[in-house]
């Protein structure tokens, strides 16, 4: 457990200590450091005090939601921004969140501060990573619920039923299970040409004997996400099928068991493709092997081949390789992974079996 005030102080020192005074701009952020859930609000944080920074809409919510030590500002204007800065660090540069401020939000504030504007250092987007034991205790639920609702609709899963419908079948048990909503719009991929596209948005098209069927769905519990896919057949599938959903099992599993603190993520995207190389199968792997899950569906750490990141505790990330050839069909397998002390944890409880029931 760490309080806010450790956070806005983790946050101002990742920015870099050489800056008198951060803003920050990304709203998750915004609500990890102060519990401030607005879609208008920045924090200014210093050594020794924060205020958050947001709209008349917003005042009575921030001020219910925000710890004592966090003062409260109304702000419509730059000018006011300006003011406050000011008021909390008279010089010195002023560090702020680069891919999350727009060009003109960073003219506008550095015209009306009259001083220079800085780069927060990039470990700042390492901010959230970390999960603490709460965090991880509401991702686990998420990805509880959704297990129960995907085990719940396998029935669906036959011939004559549309992707809609187990789409809105899936939603509506994650909210009767105490989901908030769906993580994500939820991806229920069908057939030769739709399971082939990674994030398809379902349509009408009804299952036939043979088809793939991918299944990506998420629970949203008080702001954080879970994330899993699951790949099933619906009658009997052409062996070709099968072959590739063995070599994509076998990808993952081996992606899973390098899961560790201290791995290179680029190493653990290496071993899984080269299981797929091995049969042939690469050139269908046509995205990143995972991310981070937290506040945000998709955050730091992005698991590729080019990332530099090494896996750390307390990292929570998916593990999601998938083959997709248009007009032949398309599967992905997705778990969601608590990167622990010494190993991993797998979130994801659901079965991998491919096969529906009959
Ligand atoms: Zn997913
Ligand atoms: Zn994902």
């Amino acid at each position: 457990m760490t309080t806010s005030d450790e956070r806005c102080q983790l946050a101002f020192s990742l920015a870099g200590t050489e800056h008198e005074v951060l803003l920050l701009s990304n709203l998750e952020d915004v609500r990890w450091c102060s519990g401030f859930t607005g879609s208008n609000g920045w924090l200014v944080i210093s050594r020794d005090s924060t205020t958050l920074l947001t709209d008349g809409r917003y005042m009575e919510q921030a001020r219910s939601q925000v710890p004592n030590h966090v003062d409260v500002v109304e702000c419509r204007t730059a000018e006011v921004m300006a003011e406050t800065l000011g008021r909390v660090a008279p010089s010195g540069t002023i560090a702020v969140q680069e891919g999350d401020l727009t060009v003109s939000a960073w003219r506008r504030i550095a015209t009306a501060v009259g001083r220079r504007l800085a780069s927060a250092s990039a470990e700042l987007a390492n901010l959230r990573r970390a999960k603490t034991a709460e965090e991880i205790a509401t991702v686990r639920r998420a990805a509880r619920i959704a297990d129960d609702a995907l085990a719940s609709c396998l029935e669906l899963l036959r011939p004559g039923v549309s992707e809609r419908a187990v789409r809105d079948v899936l939603e509506a048990r994650m909210r009767e299970l105490g989901a908030d909503g769906p993580s994500y719009d939820t991806i229920v991929a069908s057939g030769p040409i739709n399971s082939a596209r990674p994030h398809h948005r379902p349509t009408e098209r009804v299952f036939q004997s043979g088809d793939s069927v991918v299944i990506d769905v998420g629970a949203l519990i008080d702001g954080y996400h879970s994330d899993m896919t699951r790949t099933f057949f619906v009658g009997d599938p052409i062996a070709e099928l099968l072959d590739w959903y063995r070599t994509l099992l076998e990808a993952q599993a081996t992606a899973l068991d390098l899961v560790a603190p201290g791995r290179a993520v680029r190493d653990i995207d290496a071993a899984c493709r080269a299981v797929l190389a091995r049969d042939g199968l690469e050139e269908w792997f046509t995205h990143g092997l995972g991310h981070g899950v937290g506040l945000l569906i998709h955050e730091n750490p992005f698991l590729n081949g080019t990332s530099r990141a090494d896996l750390r505790p307390g990292d929570v990330v998916t593990i999601e390789p998938g083959l997709y050839r248009g007009g032949f069909g398309g599967m992905r397998i997705e778990d969601l992974i608590l990167v622990t002390d010494s190993s991993h944890e797998n979130l994801t409880s659901s079965p991998k079996d491919p096969t529906c029931p009959r």
